[in-house]
């Protein structure tokens, strides 16, 4: 039994079965015993790795992206350079050091950082102290300013609720107590306004999610890119339209029953892109799988520059990040990729309109 395990049984048997959403939000983020309290979860002795923990490439490639796209605006003489969710903060890194050469970036640029673990802040100050970054708990806190933003894995963290079709209404999944035992359950079907439009697409026993923080967040931040100037990479697992359970646990690069480790597993779902587009106020891109946008940054030959200096191990290692990053079978499809960015404005390098 973990820590979190009796305060979410005392919740449960106070008010009742909880949402998935507030399930999520305590297993993830409780300030003693949540996942993203208690450690760093990333890399080969964590239970999942990014795109940016897998190579340099990554950051180095986002970097240039956002330089392209703050000329393309202007070259704005002070901007926010934003990244939400920035884990050990090697992404940014990159970022940072890809683009030390792009005349005045640097000079107009002021690091702002989303997060809201404590112990990932630490981790952050440790990697980027010498740019002396602002952290934020929030993005409505962001400063009103032009925004160029990076956001790799942060939405599949936020909580989402789960609905399943019963006749013309929707049953909610629910986080009950069975004995001892956290169980899934049903609420009693009820219409829902909120998900009126999902019954043209959706049928009975179909599972749909919906992640109740996403479209506060990304009005905010393309509210900030319209008035302002700007433009935001959001990269993720998830697709257009949300359809079918895709709510997952992973512990030691393994997936487990989201149920039975509370606090101890990361936890997250798949990202409705339709979603993120339906809720921006600036444009937006077509979403874009990550293993054709990396191609069209030019990962292809920048991995050749890379692979001239590696040798034995090293160099096997290296062609199996470039691999791991683009490959349909490993995370060139899954991931995609959408651009917002200022209406009337050039679309970020690699997207389309
Ligand atoms: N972007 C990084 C890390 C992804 S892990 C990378 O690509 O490697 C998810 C990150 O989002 C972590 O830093 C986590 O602490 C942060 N996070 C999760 N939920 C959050 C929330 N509600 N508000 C702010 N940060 C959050």
């Amino acid at each position: 039994m973990t820590p979190l395990y009796p305060i979410l049984a005392a919740q449960i048997a106070r008010t009742g079965p909880m949402t998935i959403a507030d399930y999520m939000a305590l297993c993830l983020l409780h300030p003693e015993h949540g996942y993203y309290s208690t450690r760093d979860p990333l890399g080969a002795a964590g239970d999942f790795t990014t795109s940016p923990e897998i190579s340099q490439m990554f950051g180095e490639l986002i970097g240039l992206c956002l330089a392209q796209s703050w000329m393309d605006a202007g070259a704005p003489g002070s901007f926010v350079l934003a990244e939400l969710g920035p884990g050990r903060g090697t992404l940014m890194a990159d970022i940072l050091r890809a683009t030390r050469a792009v005349p005045g970036f640097h000079a107009a640029a002021r690091v702002h950082l989303v997060e809201a673990s404590a112990h990932l802040k630490q981790a952050q100050a440790e990697t980027l102290g010498a740019f002396d970054p602002t952290w934020h708990d929030a993005v409505a806190d962001l400063p009103e300013a032009p925004l160029f933003l990076i956001a790799n894995e942060f939405l599949d963290a936020l909580p989402i609720r789960q609905f399943l079709r019963s006749g013309d209404g929707w049953r909610e999944k629910v986080v009950g107590l069975d004995g001892e035992r956290l169980t899934f359950g049903l609420s009693d079907a009820a219409p829902y306004p909120l998900l009126a439009d999902r019954l043209e697409t959706t049928q009975d026993g179909d599972l749909i999610e919906l992640c109740p923080q996403l479209p506060g967040v990304i009005e905010v931040l393309s509210n900030r890119i319209e008035t302002h100037g700007g433009a935001a990479l959001i990269i993720d697992y998830g697709d257009w339209h949300s359809l079918g359970d895709t709510f997952q646990a992973l512990q030691n690069h393994q997936k487990v029953d989201p149920l039975a480790a509370p606090g101890q597993a990361d936890l997250t779902a798949h990202v409705d892109f339709e979603a993120v587009a339906r809720a921006a106020r600036c444009a937006h891109t077509r979403l874009t799988q990550q293993g054709v946008f990396l191609e069209r940054l030019g990962i292809t030959p920048r991995a050749q520059t890379l692979a001239n200096g590696l040798t034995g191990a090293a160099l096997k290692s290296h062609i199996a990040a470039h691999r791991r990053l683009t490959h349909p079978d490993e995370m060139g499809t899954l991931f995609k990729v959408l651009g917002l960015y200022q209406g009337g404005r050039t679309p970020p390098p690699g997207l389309e309109t």
